[in-house]
């Protein structure tokens, strides 16, 4: 009886393992459609300062509707990218369309933005990385100075001499690197302190726990010093309120990210942002 029943448990369990792996199937397959039928698109959101709401960058964020109208997170998609492959044509293709996006704010006089593209990993190991971020640059007639490239600290768990020639070999093109998520990685500080980086985005998770939680305020807090000792910019993100914005002025932490300021925009919706703000200013 006893067997019978356990059998029973193993076969709904690879039901189970069966129906999530049909659900990952399907969704990949969805991805490359949407993908090649252009129906991913970006968001960006923007970057200021705390002291005066000065805009100072913009990251461009990967959205896919699928065909019902629903919303995707990339939180889901992008491992699946990462595992087929695909967010190599996917990622290139970010990054083409953020310095289209960014060459046309540059046009209308937004000259103090940057625009930050995330890279996976994946993306960032694939021979020729570089080259086509200088294709880019060079096809959309964006300064490399205007660019920046997030990286997490997954990009830095092995082979580290390659990573960091290609982040020096970026950087000599005048882009520039923020290591993205800090705090959450495995990285060690080690490794961490031979990567040629120019900046660090406080976690989240930091950001969100600043008033409630004392360990949390305690990491952030270290972060924000150990990125001044490392002559690093920083950044908070995902900031939602003026408490978690008092507390990171405190600490020495002039910029911010987040829903307070501002959710993930299209670009139309942001042209009228920025132009809402303008009037604001004069
Ligand atoms: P990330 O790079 O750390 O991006 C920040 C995420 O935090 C975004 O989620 C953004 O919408 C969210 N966020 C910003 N401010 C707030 C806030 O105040 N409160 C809350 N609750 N959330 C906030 P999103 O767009 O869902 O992206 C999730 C992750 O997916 C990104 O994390 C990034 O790792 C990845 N991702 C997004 N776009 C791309 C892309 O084009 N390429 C790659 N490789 N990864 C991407
Ligand atoms: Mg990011
Ligand atoms: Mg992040
Ligand atoms: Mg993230």
């Amino acid at each position: 009886q006893a067997k019978l029943e356990n059998r029973g448990k193993a076969l709904v369990f690879s039901e189970n393992l069966r129906t999530q792996a049909d659900a990952r199937i399907n969704m990949l397959s969805g991805l490359r459609s949407a993908f090649t039928s252009q129906r991913l698109f970006l968001a960006y959101q923007p970057q200021v300062t705390m002291s005066d709401g000065r805009l100072v960058g913009l990251e461009a964020l990967l959205r896919w509707r699928d065909a019902h109208g629903s919303f995707i997170p990339p939180d889901q998609f992008i491992p699946l990218a990462e595992k087929s492959g695909l967010i190599n044509p996917i990622g290139d293709w970010v990054l083409r369309v953020a310095c289209d996006q960014l060459r046309a704010f540059l046009d209308a006089g937004h000259h103090q933005t940057r625009m930050a593209v995330n890279v996976s990993h994946v993306q960032f190991r694939e021979p020729g990385f570089v080259e086509t971020v200088a294709e880019v640059l060079s096809e959309t007639g964006v300064p490399a100075k205007y660019l920046e490239i997030e990286l997490t600290e997954s990009v830095a768990v092995e082979n580290t001499d390659m990573i960091v020639s290609r982040l020096q070999d970026l950087r000599s093109l005048g882009v520039s690197i923020a290591l993205d998520d800090f705090g959450t990685g495995y990285s060690s500080l080690s490794v961490l302190k031979d990567l040629p980086l120019d900046k660090l985005k406080i976690d989240r998770s930091f950001i969100r726990d600043l008033h409630s939680h004392e360990t949390a305020t305690n990491v952030a807090d270290l972060i924000v010093a150990f990125g001044k000792k490392m002559g690093l910019e920083l950044i908070a993100e995902g900031v939602e309120t003026p408490d978690q914005i008092e507390i990171l002025r405190s600490m020495g932490c002039e910029v911010a990210q987040g829903f307070y300021y501002s959710r993930p925009l299209e670009a139309a919706q942001l042209f009228k942002w920025l132009e809402a703000r303008q009037e604001d200013a004069t």
